[in-house]
């Protein structure tokens, strides 16, 4: 119950009606007092009373996080590379099709339409991240912190020393149990500092077999019961890329978008959270460009206090940043001149659960400009 209904409740039950407001007035005439102060005192109470019941039943907003590790911007837009595909069924899937993106990861380009999708670079859209890294822990410590941090510089699973806007939310009273966290990399339990916070963090049991088919079902099982944020960490296209496999890194971002829809579907037909309830999907990093099989790999050739260049792969900042939800419309704010950072997803997470007020640090990156009426 929220602290309001607590209080109209209190109001509700210590007001016994007539006896109340009679002592009201009363005290009023016997004190000479004018009238016009009770008018107001009883105006502002009835319109508390008329207006609670509205409030108790509206459900409050929820939030779908979903993060697609190292997939590029470039597949996203303009689906499979034909240089990089061999496989036939993968050709004729993928690559012998009217609409190659299309083809690949409808439900998320879906999300230009109906909503907001940042970082076609084609038509001069873009998203990078801010750290200088440009590999997995910088970029989920940037995304969930609202900004870099500096002391991040490799991917050991050392505890995050930054408070991440998932531990944020976790610890305010409304979102007990309600923040649940499904991440094929181990990683992220120091990213989000679950030895601090308790955050339940589901991760592979097996970490020898493909990650995302272990971490999907397991985060299907929550939808039954939808929680009030929801992380899923996918990250097989990663995993494929790194071993060369361009069919399987496709497959990978093939079944996440599938998921996608399917997690939006369930929290659209849940009447608690149909309706109220925001999707924000990214990456970590990119990739890589396809020449000399530089896709594989990702990272700007720092790494801890080195500069090492040839683990350099350029564009490999290059991100893109969707988002879905009742007040969210397609954003134009973001052009190469003016690139959207990984960093403001934390803000735009508060800002789209109403908490950017009482949960938003000094020096967070502002939410995305991807809210109507702003
Ligand atoms: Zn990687």
């Amino acid at each position: 119950m929220s602290q309001f209904a607590i209080l109209v409740g209190d109001r509700v039950c210590a007001d016994p009606g007539k006896r109340h407001h009679g002592n009201l007035l009363h005290r009023g005439y016997t004190q000479g007092m004018s009238m016009r102060p009770l008018i107001f005192a009883l105006a502002a109470l009835l319109a508390t009373l008329s207006a609670a019941p509205t409030r108790a039943q509206e459900p409050p907003p929820s939030l779908i996080l979903v993060t697609i590790d190292g997939y590029r911007w470039e597949e996203l837009f303009r689906g499979a590379d034909p240089t990089l595909v061999v496989d036939p069924a993968y050709r004729a899937r993928y690559v012998d099709v009217p609409d190659r993106a299309r083809a690949l990861t409808p439900f998320l380009l879906s999300l230009a339409q109906d909503g907001a999708l940042i970082g076609n670079r084609d038509a001069n859209s873009c998203a990078r991240v801010a750290n200088d890294f440009w590999f997995s822990y910088p970029g989920y410590a940037e995304m969930l912190a609202g900004r870099p941090n500096p002391r991040v510089r490799y991917n050991a699973a050392v505890p995050n020393d930054d408070v991440t806007v998932l531990e944020r939310l976790a610890r305010r009273p409304e979102f007990q149990g309600q923040v649940s966290v499904f991440a094929e990399w181990e990683t992220m339990r120091a990213i989000l500092n679950e030895e601090r916070n308790g955050l339940p963090v589901f991760t592979p049991p097996d970490i020898e077999a493909p990650h995302d088919p272990q971490i999907i079902p397991a985060a299907r099982a929550a939808l039954a019961d939808p929680p009030r944020v929801l992380y899923v960490a996918l990250g097989d296209t990663d995993n494929r890329a790194h071993e060369g496999e361009y069919e399987g890194y496709l497959a990978a971002a093939s079944d996440a978008d599938n998921f996608l829809r399917e997690i939006w579907e369930a929290y659209q037909t849940n009447p608690r959270t149909a309706g109220r309830t925001t999707m924000i999907v990214t990456a970590d990093h990119g990739r890589g460009r396809a020449e000399d099989d530089r896709w594989t790999g990702h990272g700007s050739g720092r790494w801890r206090g080195m500069v090492v260049p040839g683990l350099r792969h350029a564009g490999s900042d290059a991100i893109f940043i969707a988002a879905r939800g009742p007040n969210v419309i397609n954003a134009d704010a973001y052009t190469m001149e003016n690139c959207a950072t990984l960093g403001q997803v934390a803000g735009t997470i508060l800002a789209a659960l109403g908490l950017l007020g009482e949960e938003g640090q000094p020096d967070m990156a502002s939410p995305l400009q991807v809210f109507a009426g702003e």
